[in-house]
């Protein structure tokens, strides 16, 4: 995935990546150093409903402030989480800390927060869960939990029994990047999504081909049918806003709306969008 991106930053990684074990464990070292040194911040990105165009919900996206590399993207980081096994008390630190973000925020807008497959090995996962609502007092109903297919393609009964009871306290669960995986179908049968996130591949073609538009419109009307709300990732012209609209999409989030932002900048413009509630 990371090379996907097609930078040059993340050759410093990949060496410590192909090299031995000692070096895996110095990356633990530096990721477990970040993590007390507050050197991980979350950035909030808006999700808004399509036909209103009111923000509804942010989606925390973390990012490392790297002493020396400046801000390293998660695309560059998490896999390394996953590999070292810091994921686990680093999604435990995004988890309280969405959760104490979210708490000062009005009562009708949501937070969403992404959790790895490592995650729900630690058999704690629902505990954290409702200790983190319950510090920051947070209600259930505000939190979203994003997972993709590679959650419940390992060790499926934990993790289908650890998201069950989380559902059961009333925080929503998304499948998100749908489409990109192998049997996208066969999960919705799995477990009972309360959201779909198609992924922002189909919405970047949307323009340019039937295909993805035709597929698009699939998704939605499986979702309506199912009763899942589904969001469209990526949205980054009017157009593309204009099609997933079209098409019944309830929520949007991109680049159009709104890039991930910092928590003063999610602060400034809440108090615009109800200067009476911030
Ligand atoms: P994701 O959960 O699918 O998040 C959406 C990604 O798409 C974000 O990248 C966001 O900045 C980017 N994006 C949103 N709108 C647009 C758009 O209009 N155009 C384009 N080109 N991109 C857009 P980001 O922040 O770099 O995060 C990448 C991935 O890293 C996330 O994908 C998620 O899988 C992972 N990630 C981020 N934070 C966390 C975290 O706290 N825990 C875990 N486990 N994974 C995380
Ligand atoms: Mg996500
Ligand atoms: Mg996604
Ligand atoms: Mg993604």
């Amino acid at each position: 995935k990371a090379k996907a991106m097609g930078r040059g930053t993340f050759c410093f990684f990949e060496t410590v990546m192909d090299a031995d074990r000692q070096a895996r464990r110095d990356l633990e070292t530096v990721l477990q150093q970040a993590l007390e040194s507050n050197q991980f911040e979350l950035y909030y990105q808006p999700q808004v409903d399509t036909i209103t165009e009111q923000v509804v919900g942010f989606e925390a996206l973390l990012r490392w402030h790297h002493p020396e590399r400046g801000l390293v993207s998660p695309v560059e980081f998490i896999p390394l989480a996953e590999e070292t096994g810091m994921i686990v008390p680093i999604g435990e630190w995004v988890l309280r800390q969405a959760c104490k973000d979210a708490a000062s925020w009005p009562a009708d807008i949501g937070v969403a927060v992404n959790l790895s497959p490592l995650q729900f090995k630690s058999q704690t996962l629902a505990h954290t869960v409702v200790s983190a609502l319950g510090d920051a007092g947070l209600p259930a109903s505000r939190l979203e939990l994003e997972i993709t297919e590679s959650v419940l393609l390992t060790d499926n009964d934990t993790a289908l029994a650890t998201l069950h009871h989380i559902r059961s306290l009333g925080v929503r669960i998304a499948m998100d990047d749908f489409g990109t995986g192998y049997s996208s179908l066969s999960y919705l049968r799995l477990f009972p999504f309360d959201k779909i996130k198609i992924d922002q591949s189909f919405i970047r073609e949307l323009g340019n081909s039937k295909d993805c538009a035709a597929i698009v419109k699939a998704v939605v009307d499986l979702g309506a049918s199912l009763g899942i709300t589904t969001t469209a990732e990526g949205v980054e012209t009017s157009d593309q806003l204009n099609r997933v609209r079209e098409q019944g999409c309830s929520e949007i989030q991109g680049y159009l709306f709104g890039k991930p932002l910092p928590i003063s900048s999610v602060h400034e413009l809440l108090k615009r969008h109800s200067p009476e509630a911030a």
